[in-house]
């Protein structure tokens, strides 16, 4: 595949990047670079029309809602607590899956009072705890979730899991499974119109790669 107008595309390092080069790869997209070892922030590629810029997993979307990059592979829990504004979400990737759980210190009973929440998913969290008709105070953290609870910051923690080592590791347990979590391929609108053939064959080489390899699991 050839890519004849300008594309950029907004990555975070780790599990994203790596999960999705093979997606890329399929689209014809080979990166000049490691970005685990380079310490570029743009990328060229194989292609001439192509860069890639890589940032923090909860910035993507808004690179992409205000045009900064065409495009972008985003976890949806971090789209969930963005909104999607200014964005299309025209593709499930199926990589970087794991689950938004509530999650709580093994064995103890929560009291009757308010319950605090730590996370650093408070729209999600809120959200949920709403629809549960409960009232909770929700305490925003930016890492490190399981530790409130162990000290007594907080009660519960909403947090993402996927094997749940790291809470069992902790002393906690996973308690409620709120919604599933995998990456999606985000476009902003204006690129979505005005570089319409380019995201298209973008978009239907990923989902090729992305078929081929959920046919295979
Ligand atoms: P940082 O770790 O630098 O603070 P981050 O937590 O946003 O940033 P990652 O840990 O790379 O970045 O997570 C990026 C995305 O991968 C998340 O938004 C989520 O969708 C997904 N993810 C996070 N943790 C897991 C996990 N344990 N298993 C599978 N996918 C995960
Ligand atoms: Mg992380």
């Amino acid at each position: 595949m050839q890519f004849d107008t300008p594309i950029t595309l907004a990555l975070s390092k780790g599990r994203i990047f790596r999960e999705t080069l093979p997606l890329l790869a399929h689209a014809g997209i080979t990166p000049a670079d490691d970005p685990e070892t380079s310490r570029k922030l743009i990328l060229e590629t194989n292609q001439p029309q192509v860069k890639l810029v890589i940032i923090r997993a909860t910035d993507v979307p808004t690179y992409v809602q205000h045009g900064a990059a065409d495009v972008g592979v985003s976890g949806k829990d971090v789209l969930m607590e963005h909104g999607g504004e200014g964005l299309y979400e025209p593709l499930d990737l199926g990589i970087a899956r794991c689950r938004l759980m509530v999650a709580g210190v093994k064995g103890a009973q929560t009291g009757a009072g308010r319950l605090r929440i730590a996370t650093k998913y408070v729209n999600s969290a809120q959200r949920y705890f709403a629809a549960q008709g409960k009232q909770v105070e929700i305490i925003k953290l930016y890492g490190s979730m399981e530790l409130a609870p162990l000290i007594g910051l907080s009660d519960l923690i909403v947090d993402l899991v996927e094997s749940g080592n790291t809470l069992k590791a902790n002393g906690l347990e996973p308690l409620e499974h709120i919604c599933d979590i995998s990456s999606r391929l985000v476009v902003n609108k204006a690129s979505w119109k005005m570089k319409h053939p380019s995201i298209m064959s973008l978009i239907g080489a990923m989902r090729e790669a992305v078929d081929a390899g959920s046919a295979t699991n």
